[in-house]
């Protein structure tokens, strides 16, 4: 018998009203003759809430209890999702990450899923029963409750497609599948019926949260058949699938955005080897994740060195790289954490060549200033100031034929 995933997000959970018609059409999919598991988000806005929650008692509350306290949103969720479809007489039970032993490791609100033990599901599933589970949870070799960091029940639910060898994993959210770029954005973008795992991983990591990136990974990894859908329309959504050779890829598939960043330089530090070491090693060691960096080429016997961080992480390694550039004797350290990160993806850039000079003449042509580039061999990305983030993602989506045919 089939069985399928299906993972509902924070706005398709929002209201009893919305528990409700998400009891209704998971309870429509059992009548079809399929098994299904449920994974389930906080109802929207309650993580956030806890969040906020949390500081107002401890400016900097400790990471173990911020999980305990995170991880009741979805507590709630599945214990009500559960009493829907039991009022509509679909047998279902519900499971904390706990119960049924997601286990992680300990890097509480980013935890990475081990090892899940689906004995107790596969029972539920053989007597007839929906398994309501609570994503972005599970718990440590100790006990303690861990989260997967924000938007991480998509990760729990491709991990239990995974485990349970289900036969497709659906992400139910609020937009019908995955666009040339956020329909928020530019309004006339294009839903995409298909998409490769390694451009939905690109696009991920440079900032399309619709699918979390350790899902897009974890579902790479393991070929997990992966589809995003609406909660609140019928249709096909979008499937994300290994890349078909026998067809030509679009040149471009995507245009992703990150608000969601900053940048700094150290001028005049001299040009010796060791030297970029001593500069990101200190911001590598409390823990700040690197972006792109760049390096200008020495005109004399100094260069300049630019990176970019989180825009959260940027007072910490402004203050860091000051320290490191009096150890250095550079002339100055400059930063801007006005900037935004625009990225074109397509598998089809590996094999056509005059991409980035249309990119570039798009945005020169539109007046703004292109601050740093990089690429890879299916992505270009450039960093602009954040005032041109909706007029670059527009012009470009126009200048590469992305729109809705509509
Ligand atoms: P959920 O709460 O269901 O997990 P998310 O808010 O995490 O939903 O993800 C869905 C949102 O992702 C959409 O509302 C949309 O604004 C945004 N998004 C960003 N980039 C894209 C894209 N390329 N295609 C579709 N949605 C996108
Ligand atoms: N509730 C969590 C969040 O808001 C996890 C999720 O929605 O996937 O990030
Ligand atoms: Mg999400």
């Amino acid at each position: 018998m089939t069985l399928i995933v299906q993972k509902y997000g924070g706005t398709s959970v929002g209201s009893a009203e919305r528990i409700a018609h998400v009891a209704e059409k998971v309870a429509a999919e059992r009548k079809k003759g399929r098994n299904i598991v449920v994974v389930v988000s906080a109802m929207s806005g309650e993580t956030n809430r806890l969040m906020a929650l949390a500081h107002e008692v401890n400016p900097q509350p400790g990471v173990r209890e911020l999980d305990t306290l995170l991880s009741t949103g979805e507590q709630v969720t599945i214990a009500l999702l559960s009493m829907a479809l039991e009022n509509i007489d679909c047998p279902a039970k519900s499971y904390t990450g706990g119960q049924v032993c997601i286990q992680t490791d300990s890097q509480h609100t980013r935890a990475r899923i081990q090892d899940i033990n689906i004995s107790k599901m596969q029972n539920d599933i053989s007597a007839g029963r929906v398994v309501v589970v609570a994503g972005f949870q599970g718990v440590d070799a100790n006990g303690n409750i861990t989260t997967l960091g924000r938007g991480g029940s998509d990760t729990t639910a491709v991990a239990l497609a995974y485990a349970l060898k289900a036969d497709e994993c659906q992400i139910y959210t609020d937009v019908d599948g995955v666009y040339t770029t956020d329909p928020r954005v530019v309004p006339d973008a294009r839903k995409l019926d298909q998409v490769t795992y390694e451009e939905m991983l690109e696009m991920a990591s440079l900032g399309a949260k619709v699918l979390q990136i350790r899902s897009v990974e974890f579902a790479s990894k393991y070929s997990v058949p992966l589809r995003v859908l609406s909660s609140f329309e019928e249709g096909e959504g979008t499937l994300i699938t290994e890349e078909d050779k026998s067809v030509e890829q679009a040149l471009i598939s995507g245009i992703a955005f990150n608000r969601d960043e900053a940048k700094l330089t150290i001028l005049g530090v001299p040009d010796r080897p060791g030297v970029a070491h001593y500069i990101l090693g200190p911001i590598a060691k409390i823990g700040v994740e690197i972006d792109m960096i760049v390096q200008n080429i020495a005109e004399d016997t100094t260069t300049d060195f630019t990176f970019t961080v989180h825009r959260s992480d940027y007072k910490q390694a402004f203050e860091v790289l000051s320290m490191t550039a009096k150890e250095l004797g550079a002339r100055e350290v400059k930063g801007d954490d006005k900037i935004v990160k625009i990225s074109l993806v397509g598998v089809g850039m590996r094999s056509h060549a005059g991409i980035a000079s249309t990119m570039f003449e798009t945005l020169a042509e539109e007046g703004i200033n292109i601050l740093m580039i990089s690429t890879s061999e299916i992505k270009i990305s450039v960093v602009v100031d954040e005032k041109y983030l909706e007029l670059g993602v527009s012009a470009l989506h126009s200048a590469f034929d992305l729109h809705s045919e509509k």
